[in-house]
């Protein structure tokens, strides 16, 4: 079921569906121009958003951003017929998509590749059923290294290159005057080619990068935009979690006996199911 909500007075989004592997969609307007931020996973999806927009009377999007190349976040991009921005690496693969026909032999090969996963042939099943030829990716034509400011009026969006785990072309969208923060999917471990993995130096890299910003407000494109307190709560877990994996390397044990004394628990007390998860992620970080 989609649901869609004006969480600031500039801001508006398309919340995250799980079924599909939608991410969250965002229009940040300003006073003389719209971003849309990512284009959302199908023309279905795109032309959802973009219906809600309307009949909500915001001004139409002028320009959007891409906040890394993965399918979920690009492959709707055709349907808002809009300049893309995108980091250079986005444009890059962006561009070898959109010269492929999309079809089950090519996603059986890029599943092959490690490009892909086999989640994401379930996911694109769940969003286009069997008929991948609706597929249409679009290169982006606007393209930076590391920074790009979009001035809309009275409101500023800095988009900065920051990488990661998860997809080496992540990049954070900082609406500034509204203190939100668009972080894609840039703390999430990477998911493809290989076991599911953390990193502790990049990931701890990130984690001042985005602590650096202060924003009020923080929102992860497979998440609820959360809360300045809540954000820091929860993800001091794994910052925590992070530094035994540096303080023991791969001795599981030890680094999980001594998390739990850092977040206060009782030695017998089970960590949550989503630490000792990505613990497991910070494991296969450190298998060269
Ligand atoms: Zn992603």
């Amino acid at each position: 079921m989609s649901e869609f909500e004006r969480i600031s007075e500039h801001i508006y989004v398309m919340h995250a569906e799980r079924e599909t592997d939608r991410p969250l969609l965002a229009a940040v307007a300003g006073s003389s121009r719209t971003l849309l931020i990512d284009g959302g996973n199908s023309s279905a999806h795109a032309a959802a958003f973009r219906e809600y927009l309307e009949q909500e009377g915001v001004r139409k999007p002028d320009v959007m951003v891409l906040t890394h190349h993965h399918w979920d976040h690009s492959f709707g991009v055709a349907e808002w017929s809009l300049p893309a921005i995108a980091q250079r690496q986005t444009a890059d693969i962006l561009r070898g998509f959109a010269g492929l026909e999309w079809n089950e032999e090519t996603l059986s090969r890029l599943i092959a590749e490690g490009v892909v996963s086999e989640q994401t042939r379930n996911d694109m099943r769940a969003e286009y059923g069997s008929n991948l030829g609706l597929i249409r990716v679009e290169e982006p034509n606007i393209v930076f290294e590391r920074f790009i400011d979009v001035h809309l009026g009275d409101l500023t969006c800095e988009i900065r290159y920051v990488g990661g785990d998860h997809a080496a072309d992540s990049c954070v969208v900082y609406v500034k005057e509204e203190g939100t923060l668009f972080l894609g999917d840039a703390l999430a471990p990477s998911v493809y080619g290989g076991p599911m993995k953390y990193t502790t130096g990049k990931f701890l890299a990130l984690l001042d990068t985005v602590f650096a910003y202060g924003a009020d407000v923080l929102v992860e494109s497979h998440g609820r935009p959360v809360s300045r307190e809540d954000f820091y709560n929860d993800v001091r877990r794994y910052e925590l979690l992070a530094r035994q994996v540096l303080r023991h390397g791969s001795d599981r044990e030890a680094v999980l006996r001594d998390l739990r004394a850092d977040l206060g628990m009782a030695a017998e007390e089970a960590l949550p199911e989503d630490l000792t998860e990505a613990a497991g992620y910070f494991m296969n970080g450190l298998v060269k």
